[in-house]
């Protein structure tokens, strides 16, 4: 197994199942597998890495973990947080991070400081304020972020009994794609990554990857140049589209930017066993989903059959 593992303030991130999707894999004539991420403690991939990255800050004398987020890393560092007893103090754009997320990180007890300002603008003073005595960074630029998150590929490769042709997921800051490749190159072996981006990065309902200047875009760029990688631009209409089938033709509810890696593949044309990275939980961001299409009926049978014909 790659990748490193949190001992003694694990929740029991990882291990997620590695599910097939049979008729996404008639459809797009590829056999495509769905490694179910969202199921990680606090409902997204990010869990693996912070739970390595808080263990290594406290045996590094922090008392303070500090990170930027667009609602993820928020939760997932404010849990493990509360788990080691030490403070979060997480940094989000006002306003435009998803309910479910931000009542995780109250609910876990960190310090949320909502800044008028971009994602972008959360991440520079997180890291200025990361260099400061007692606080640690743990945004994906802390390589143990990256350490602990590259376990992924060891399982996908365990689960399917093999090595997949393509690896599949979002690409927001990188910090992700940037551990699959860690953990490829670990394992000594090399599937084509393909990653999907909004094309509105700023503006992109999918507010996990609502990120304008992606933290890891040189290592995207050298795994470009390396033949590695494929980044493919993904429009709202194609990454709502993605999003929702996979809802309804697989059952497998995520948040918005979590399909990204789904709708990247559907504009390529591959053949041979893919592997698409389910980032975070549907849970996560409800008011993504429209629930205006309801129908009220009166308590009898008749009007229940007359709603339905
Ligand atoms: C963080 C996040 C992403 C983006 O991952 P990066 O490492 O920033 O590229 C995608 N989906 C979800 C659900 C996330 O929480």
């Amino acid at each position: 197994m790659t990748g490193a593992r949190a001992t003694w303030l694990s929740l029991g991130e990882g291990r997620t199942p590695l599910v097939r999707a049979p008729r996404l894999s008639e459809a797009l004539g590829l056999d495509v597998h769905l490694k179910c991420e969202h199921l990680n403690p606090t409902g997204s991939f990010k869990d693996r890495g912070m739970a390595v990255a808080v263990e290594r800050a406290i045996a590094r004398g922090a008392q303070t973990v500090v990170c930027a987020s667009t609602g993820n890393t928020a939760a997932s560092a404010a849990t493990y947080a509360a788990r080691a007893g030490v403070r979060a103090v997480v940094l989000t754009p006002e306003g435009a991070t998803a309910g479910a997320k931000r009542a995780q990180a109250h609910a876990a007890g960190a310090q949320v400081l909502e800044v008028r300002g971009t994602f972008d603008d959360a991440l520079r003073l997180c890291r200025e304020l990361g260099e400061r005595d007692g606080f640690m960074l743990v945004n994906s630029l802390n390589p143990d972020r990256i350490d602990g998150q590259r376990s992924v590929v060891g399982e996908i490769v365990e689960q399917l009994g093999g090595v997949p042709d393509v690896i599949a997921l979002p690409y927001g800051g990188g910090g992700n794609v940037s551990a699959v490749a860690a953990g490829c190159d670990e394992a000594g072996i090399a599937p084509a990554l393909v990653i999907g981006e909004a094309a509105e990065r700023p503006t992109t309902f999918a507010s996990a990857i609502r990120i304008a200047a992606p933290a890891h875009h040189e290592r995207v760029a050298r795994l470009i140049g390396e033949d590695r990688l494929i980044v493919v631009s993904l429009s709202e209409e194609e990454l709502r589209e993605a999003w929702s089938t996979l809802a309804r033709v697989e059952g497998v509810f995520c948040e918005p930017a979590s399909a990204a890696g789904l709708g990247a593949l559907g504009k390529l044309d591959r053949t041979g066993t893919a592997v698409c990275i389910v980032t975070g939980h549907g849970l996560k961001d409800t008011g993504a989903v429209d629930t205006s299409t309801a129908t009220v009926v009166d308590a009898s049978l008749d009007a229940v059959l007359e709603a339905l014909a």
